[in-house]
């Protein structure tokens, strides 16, 4: 809408623009029901037109939230006190133990207090439905946040829990009391580490499965042992075009849709979510479930192929590369008939 907006205007530029979505959008349809919708159907600069006039009409009377308010939010996220004392713990820990390396290089992030980690804790283990937590796993977090993180933690939008501030000597006995409790799962950003949305196991309006899909993918590439080897790389898979599932911006999108009858699969490629923002290309037809994971698989091998180095993630090799190595991998069928 607008590259940059002054910080005051920006609350009542967000306001017009719900103005305009709760005037012509498409609440006589769940379906429809989303301001993407609304884009799509009236077009971006004709839609921006009525978010200017909207804003016209109330930038000069919109009054801000009060102070006190402001003040109010400010101090339920001011930063803990930190605790800045140092021991060898931590370090000891990762001489001694292979697993707690491989924990803390994929789970724990640099924290701005060096004393300090930040450790995100998988809801995915192999195999398992992305994002669940049982009730005593919930009880085990909660008791952890309050007693390692300042009593805090987060839930993210990659399905997974944070533990914002823990002090790195006690990151080995949080990494102890996960494991015990089922949640040591080392896989932050890895092929496992999946966002799936509910889909049709448990939403109204799915078109396709997605859970099992994200099962299957994540049970197929741990047999396979190839986790660390692939790097990072992120999997997102919505069961319909609403796209909960972020598939739109996932490394490998993955969208159910239904053709007859019949789930059907659709890829999308170098979707990225992160500063540099790009939705994914469409790879092409799509791909009945039985038919999917033979595809990643020689999507994955293909990467494998054509990467620079353990150090050049699937997404890199995308941008350097484009699509044409991939697409190969996807439809080797397309390549034979234009070979014949
Ligand atoms: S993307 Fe998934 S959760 Fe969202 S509406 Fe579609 S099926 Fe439901």
């Amino acid at each position: 809408m607008r590259a940059f907006l002054p910080k005051q205007e920006l609350l009542p530029y967000v306001e017009a623009i719900l103005q305009v979505y709760n005037l012509h959008g498409r609440r006589d349809n769940k379906y429809k029901a989303r301001i993407k919708i609304l884009v799509h159907e009236t077009g971006l600069e004709k839609l921006k037109d009525s978010i200017e006039h909207a804003f016209e009409g109330i930038r000069h009377s919109f009054t801000s939230p009060s102070k006190a308010l402001i003040k109010a939010i400010d101090d339920a996220f001011a930063p803990p006190e930190f605790i800045n004392s140092r021991s060898l713990v931590f370090e000891d820990a990762l001489i001694a133990s292979a697993a707690f390396r491989a924990f803390v290089e994929t789970n724990v992030a640099e924290h701005k207090n060096p004393a300090y980690g930040i450790i995100s804790v998988s809801l995915k283990p192999v195999g398992g439905v992305p994002g669940d937590a049982s009730a005593d796993q919930m009880r085990v977090l909660a008791e952890l946040a309050k007693t390692y993180s300042h009593d805090e933690l987060r839930v993210s939008h990659e399905q997974n829990i944070i533990l914002p501030h823990v002090r790195k000597s006690d990151i080995p006995a949080v990494w102890e009391a996960l494991q015990d409790a089922g949640l040591g799962t080392a896989n932050i950003g890895l092929i496992s580490d999946i966002i799936a949305c509910p889909g049709m196991d448990y939403c109204a309006l799915a078109t396709a499965r997605s859970i099992p899909i994200a099962q299957e993918i994540s049970e197929h590439f741990a047999a396979r042992g190839l986790e660390r080897e692939i790097g990072e790389m992120k999997i997102k898979i919505s069961g319909c075009i609403n796209a909960c599932g972020h598939h739109h911006v996932g490394h490998i999108g993955i969208l159910g849709l239904e053709r007859k009858g019949v789930e059907n699969y659709q890829i999308t490629l170098g979707g990225d979510g992160r500063e540099n923002m790009k939705v994914g290309d469409r790879a092409g037809p799509g791909f009945s479930a039985e038919k999917l994971m033979p595809a990643l698989d020689r999507l994955v091998n293909a990467y494998l192929d054509v990467r620079e180095g353990v150090d050049e993630p699937f997404i890199d090799s995308y941008k350097r590369l484009g699509s044409a190595p991939f697409i190969a991998a996807l439809y080797p069928e397309a390549k034979n008939a234009s070979a014949a």
